[in-house]
């Protein structure tokens, strides 16, 4: 029987180890450097957003399955290289995804109080790598946001949030207690282009206009004169206009207007290019954009500051290198064709460091399944020649590589449940990488 790494998992990897075992009856190993499976679906995903968080119960029957083994706290690069694992599985197919961020490349970048939404993301999901932002949230009025995608509206969202949502998430009880204690009253959302370009879905969109004591403030000169002339034929676009319209005549009278004192509020400034962040003036200078005919953007020559106390730049994710395989720095990706990594045999990818940081999670199935079909039509020439699962397992042990498999996974599961139960929260998640590999390996 022939076995295949997958490197990654998280959703690309795990529907990629679905595949590969239930349609082709591989044996499949998936490694991540975590501790813990799901990736995204875990580290990325807001933890208010229960339905799509749940696609992890879907996920976790893949690992039921007895052709498929997690092995966790696995770091292949440093414990295991690229070229070992090509030396002991029939094939190897990466998925380890895009978890840097992109810079913006502005003076006062970087700063303690300029933060890429990649890592806000990591903290408030209780990624073990995290930095913690708590302090700087319980000093901070007004936030800005930069980009116009989901990931940006996530910040927004959970920004302002009242506590007592929250508290129905599993974020960790470290990350709660700092949005309790937030001193953050005003998020300006901040985007290059304007309405009729941003990215986000009109659902994630809908919802920051039905937050408690919220009020959601745009500038209805910067919605397009004709909805359906910008939408271009786009129906999300059509939607998010209709949203945002709303909203604009519900409150265009009192743009700008101070508001009582118990409301939050989010403003977008569309049509606005940030060019510099001051941390001690406390501001962010943006140049006011305008649109072309040709439904570019263009720099007006004037400029506004926008006041920060921090700056979360969402300007999307970025795959990186892996040793001893082919990178696009460009395009931040493993260049492949159908899935089959330039000039490597026997070696694919899937997800983002595939394609790059797009689609929601269900967008990896199709592009993970068409990657197995690659490789399938290239392994079933062929005998097995790959080492048996055991004798890895005693290499991993040799290095003195504690790795996790499914069983330490459920039990770090039900760590997390009854941490949960114990403060009368459905869950919450552990954050500490020892604890959860003590757990894990009990
Ligand atoms: P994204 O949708 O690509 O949005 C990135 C944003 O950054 C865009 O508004 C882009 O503006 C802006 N940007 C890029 N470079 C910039 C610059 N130099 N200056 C100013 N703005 C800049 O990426 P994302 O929000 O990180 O999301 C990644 C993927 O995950 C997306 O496919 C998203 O839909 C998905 N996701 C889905 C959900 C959900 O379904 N609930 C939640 C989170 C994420 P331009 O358009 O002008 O380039």
């Amino acid at each position: 029987m022939s076995r295949v790494a997958v490197v990654g998992a998280g959703p690309a990897g795990i529907y990629a180890a679905e595949h590969l075992s239930t349609v082709h009856g591989y044996q499949v190993d998936v490694f991540d450097a975590l501790p813990v499976p799901f990736g995204l679906v875990r580290y990325g995903v807001a933890p208010d957003h229960f339905s799509i968080r749940s696609v992890r119960d879907k996920l976790t029957d893949t690992f039921e399955s007895p052709l498929v083994r997690f092995r966790g706290n696995v770091h292949i690069g440093t414990d295991v290289s690229t070229a070992e694992l090509a030396s002991w599985y029939d094939a190897v197919m990466y998925t380890y995804g895009a978890s840097a961020d992109r810079a913006l490349g502005i003076p006062g970048e970087v700063s303690p109080a300029s933060i890429p939404a990649t890592e806000f993301v990591k903290w408030y999901t209780g990624h073990p790598d995290a930095q913690d932002f708590g302090e700087l949230l319980r000093t901070s009025e007004q936030v800005i946001v930069i980009g116009l995608g989901n990931v940006a509206v996530d910040v927004t969202r959970l920004l302002v949030k009242s506590i007592v949502e929250l508290r129905a998430t599993d974020m960790p009880d470290h990350v709660l207690d700092s949005f309790e204690k937030s001193a953050v009253r005003h998020v300006h959302v901040v985007g290059r282009r304007g309405p009729q370009h941003a990215t986000f879905t009109t659902k994630e969109l809908k919802e920051l206009g039905e937050l408690e004591g919220v009020e959601v403030i745009l500038d209805p000169r910067d919605l397009p004169a004709d909805d359906a002339i910008a939408s271009s034929g786009s129906k999300v676009v059509e939607r998010n206009l209709k949203v945002m319209r709303q909203w604009s005549q519900g409150h265009g009278e009192s743009h700008g207007e101070v508001l009582n004192a118990s409301s939050k509020k989010i403003e977008f400034h569309f049509y606005s290019t940030p060019q510099s962040f001051d941390s001690k003036q406390r501001s962010l200078i943006v140049e006011r954009m305008q649109l072309s005919s040709d439904n570019t953007v263009m720099g007006t020559g004037t400029y506004e500051s926008i006041p920060a106390d921090i700056v979360i730049r969402s300007v999307g994710y970025r795959g990186l290198p892996l040793e001893g395989l082919p990178f696009n720095d460009r395009m931040n990706v493993i260049p492949s064709h159908e899935g089959k990594v330039e000039g490597l045999s026997e070696t694919y990818v899937a997800g983002w460091i595939k394609r790059g940081p797009s689609g929601i999670i269900g967008t990896n199935k199709k592009d993970a399944v068409a990657s197995v079909e690659s490789l399938a039509a290239d392994l079933n020439e062929r005998q097995s020649v790959a080492i048996d699962s055991q004798e890895i397992d005693e290499i991993l042990h040799a290095r003195g590589v504690k790795y996790i498999d499914f069983e330490g996974w459920k039990r770090i599961n039900a760590a997390e449940i009854a941490l949960g139960a114990s403060k009368d929260r459905a869950r919450t998640t552990i954050h500490e990488r020892e604890k959860l590999i003590e757990i894990g390996l009990s």
